[in-house]
């Protein structure tokens, strides 16, 4: 199936889908430019990005806390907010994912009231981006398509080839060549086309962009990308509802192409909106690797634009040197009184290491990153004590062994008898544990 670019409508010439959902249309971010609720993602007027618009008179009207409650354990008990009209859309279990109270990791960093918003385990493929891929996925399949793509940084590509294997459509992902196993196995095994490209993520996507013009595939963040971006909501709605209908105080969470960063902020605005929470000005926060650092750079500099870096870091999956919604991300942490700092790789091994110590959650390096720059923020008196704080936590960490393989000490090997184990056991109490840490890291 070929997909032309859709030309501008004027909002008099819509056909308001009347089948279910209260979406109406897509508009250009910036000039408002409005158009057809299909697979594009660029004004042609000014070249912004295209967004969902919502009909919130309709949805005020019908939204309730009780409805919600009724819903389906996944993100799909907030379909009245997603871009789909299907009866049936593809649930594969995304969403409602623990929050956490993280009591010992808020003693550490001198906090009173911190949460854990645990994507590590969510379904299918223990990332965030089972969110957006089930919502994309099923737009793609109400957009008639039947081969599916997306150019990934990893867990994309996992969420896309297992979530289509389940949906039954053809697949194709596109991923830099350089991933960790963990992550290039975890997409083969559902049996797509992957291909692997000589190049880094920016690279990847330039290359997507053309096939999508030539091939007229669904490529989840590309040509869906309005429609994808909008599943990343659902990590402000389950906050929210977790925290008892409540909003928190101050958000940290990962910056790769500041979409999910900007669409949990959407999401808390929404429930705003709609009456489902009170209103609160939560100040948000964005962490990034040092190593691919562009909106920490736009950030820290004042600038209103952001100069695409070339990525160097261990934290692959958060590593896109011309991020698509970066200004977007700066203007919503200056906008919020929040801030954007950046990790090093040596902090980002640290903390994941910290979460893992204190609270028992295994994350990947952008994770660590997350807690990295928590743990600056609370250090820098950034975070108020008092405030309550959730930290995203977005990606499991047997992704990426890679990165904590030789740092996180070794096994005592025993012989199988008393003696040896009491000699080992011996020997592990007499090594002060701190400097265990510190020799291994
Ligand atoms: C993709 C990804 C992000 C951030 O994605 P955005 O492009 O900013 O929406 C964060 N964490 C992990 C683990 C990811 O895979």
């Amino acid at each position: 199936m070929t997909q032309a670019l859709e030309a501008p409508l004027s909002i008099s010439a819509f056909t308001f889908d009347q089948t279910g959902g209260h979406f109406s249309h897509l508009a250009c971010k910036e000039c408002g430019t409005e158009y057809e609720p299909k697979a594009t993602h660029v004004c042609q007027e000014c070249f912004g990005p295209l967004e969902v618009k919502y009909d919130y008179e309709s949805l005020k009207r019908t939204v309730t806390r009780e409805r919600i409650e009724a819903g389906p354990n996944s993100i799909w008990r907030y379909r009245d907010f997603l871009p789909v009209t299907s009866e049936n859309p593809i649930d594969v279990g995304t969403g409602m994912t623990p929050l956490l109270k993280a009591n010992r990791l808020a003693k550490r960093l001198g906090l009173k009231e911190l949460y854990i918003k645990n994507d590590a385990v969510n379904m299918p493929t223990l990332s965030f981006k089972d969110r957006v891929v089930s919502v994309a996925l099923t737009r793609a399949k109400e957009l008639g398509f039947d081969t599916v793509s997306c150019a990934s940084t990893g867990n994309l590509a996992n969420s896309t080839a297992a979530i289509a294997a389940h949906a039954n459509l053809d697949c194709c992902v596109f991923i830099p060549s350089d991933l960790e196993a963990g992550k290039v196995l975890g997409t083969l095994i559902y049996g797509p086309t992957v291909m692997a490209v000589k190049g880094n993520y920016d690279q990847v996507n330039r290359l997507c962009s053309e096939v999508a013009n030539t091939h007229g595939w669904g490529f989840v963040n590309i040509n869906l990308r309005p429609y994808y971006s909008e599943g990343s909501k659902t990590l402000g709605y389950e906050v929210a509802e977790q925290l008892g209908w409540k909003l928190p105080d101050h958000i940290v969470a990962p910056l790769a192409s500041g979409s999910l960063f900007t669409k949990i902020y959407k999401g808390f605005q929404e429930f705003i909106k709609t009456g489902l929470v009170e209103a609160k000005d939560v100040r948000c926060s964005g962490a990034q690797a040092l190593g691919c650092s562009p909106i920490y750079e736009a950030f820290k500099e004042g600038r209103d634009f952001i100069k695409p870096v070339k990525p160097k870091t261990i934290a692959k999956s958060i590593a896109i040197g011309n991020p698509a919604d970066g200004i977007y991300a700066v203007e919503q942490a200056r906008n919020t009184n929040g801030h954007i700092e950046a990790a090093t790789d040596e902090e980002i091994i640290e903390g994941m290491k910290l979460l893992a110590e204190t609270e028992g959650i295994f994350t990947e390096t952008a994770g660590g990153t997350t807690i990295a720059v928590l743990k600056k923020l609370a250090e820098q008196g950034k975070i108020n004590p008092d405030e309550t704080t959730v930290a995203y936590i977005t990606g499991n960490g047997l992704k990426t062994q890679e990165a904590v393989q030789s740092h996180a000490g070794e096994p005592l090997t025993i012989d199988p008898k008393l003696d040896s184990f009491e000699r080992a056991w011996d020997r592990a109490q007499t090594l002060d544990r701190l400097e265990w840490q510190q020799a291994s890291v």
